[in-house]
């Protein structure tokens, strides 16, 4: 029996609902390869930030410390600016434990319908580096109101961050389809990403089983929509990958499908799991929110902890139910609710053992 301690962060909103469908999955799958998880509750949230003032109290990153991963559900609440869950929850955890990596898979499961009309051998991972990049406080305002008034924002690529990022892609690619797709735009942005392309094609020679290319940011986004089976592991910047992560999301159909994973590779601090949906004012307290985000993400876990073969059942399973049964929930236009989608799952998690 290998056992796991879990810190567990419903957080708010449908949070409180798809976060226990994936408990459900783990335990299930957990005991069919003995896997044990120990876990903690945490009350963390938008609403604990109303009440008292913070989203986590001042020891919250020493108290998850000592557990092997986070898993989160979703937070945000109407009327509390972004910011405040950023700044207040995700950033601390993200830079604390050196979370460099953020993950997000994305595959079009046969049964669910893609806004593409040709989705077909859509299953490609966005590797996003977490930690520098285009998203740095560096900077300033000047002119406030004048006519000459302007904004100064400064990109930050470091050879250890961008090299990490990408031997992480490497790596990866390695053990899937062998295909790295690097974005850049070292074209018209010409001191950071043309440092991006060198240290990309620096570390690929160390990687000779894996074919490699560059895209520019555009004509990525573009070969995206049109040709979305061609690729296999893309790796891009804090702000590319994030805005590729969220197109290739809904290219795979429904956020309340896609996972994510912010992790730290050497695994000296715990990585965070997360769905990648928010926290769904609307349809809160319905019992319908869709649970294969927080379900694959707790799968992506399952792969981290070492553990890929329950992980790989984990999605075989969310494949199996989608291909194989018209049980979804309503966002995929079925009727399904998160409790019913969630033990169909599970049942059919167990048929396959
Ligand atoms: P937040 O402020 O927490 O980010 P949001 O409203 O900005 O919330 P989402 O929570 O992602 O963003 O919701 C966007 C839309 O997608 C909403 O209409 C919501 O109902 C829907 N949605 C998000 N997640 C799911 C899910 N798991 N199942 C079904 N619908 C979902
Ligand atoms: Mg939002």
């Amino acid at each position: 029996m290998t056992k796991h301690s879990i810190a567990v962060i419903p957080g708010d909103g449908i949070g409180h609902e798809v976060t226990p469908a994936a408990l459900e999955v783990l335990d299930a799958v957990g005991a069919a390869h003995g896997i044990e998880f120990s876990r903690t509750p945490l009350d963390w949230s938008c609403e604990t930030y109303l009440r008292e003032g913070a989203m986590m109290p001042d020891d919250g990153l020493e108290r998850l410390r000592g557990h092997d991963a986070v898993l989160l559900g979703a937070v945000g609440f109407p009327g509390v600016a972004d910011h405040v869950s950023l700044w207040g929850l995700l950033i601390p955890i993200r830079r604390a434990f050196r979370q460099y990596v953020n993950l997000r898979p994305v595959r079009v499961f046969d049964g669910i319908d893609s806004p593409l009309r040709d989705a077909r051998g859509i299953d490609l991972v966005v590797v996003r580096e977490n930690s520098e990049g285009e998203y740095s406080e560096i900077g300033g305002r000047m002119n406030r109101g004048f006519p000459d008034e302007m904004a100064v924002q400064q990109a930050v690529f470091t050879r250890t961050g961008v090299t990490r990022v990408v031997d992480y892609a490497f790596t990866l690619a390695g053990q899937r389809r062998g295909r790295v797709t690097s974005a850049t735009k070292s074209n018209g942005i010409v001191h950071t990403l043309p440092f991006w392309d060198e240290l990309v094609a620096e570390r690929a020679a160390s990687f000779p089983d894996v074919a490699w290319e560059q895209e520019h940011i555009d004509a990525l986004a573009a070969k995206l929509v049109l040709r979305p089976g061609h690729f296999d592991v893309i790796v891009g910047s804090n702000l590319f990958g994030d805005i590729l992560s969220d197109l290739a999301a809904a290219v795979g159909g429904s956020i309340g499908i896609a996972p994510s994973a912010n992790l730290n590779p050497e695994r000296e601090f715990p990585s965070m799991f997360e769905p990648v949906h928010g926290s769904a004012p609307d349809i809160v307290g319905r019992g319908i929110a869709n649970p294969i985000g927080a379900i694959w993400s707790a799968a992506l876990m399952l792969d981290h902890l070492g553990h890929p073969e329950a992980g790989r059942r984990v999605v075989a399973a969310i494949a199996d139910v989608l291909a194989n049964s018209d049980v979804r929930t309503p966002d995929l236009g079925g009727s399904a609710s998160t409790q019913e989608f969630t033990e169909e799952l599970i049942r059919r998690l167990k048929g396959a053992a």
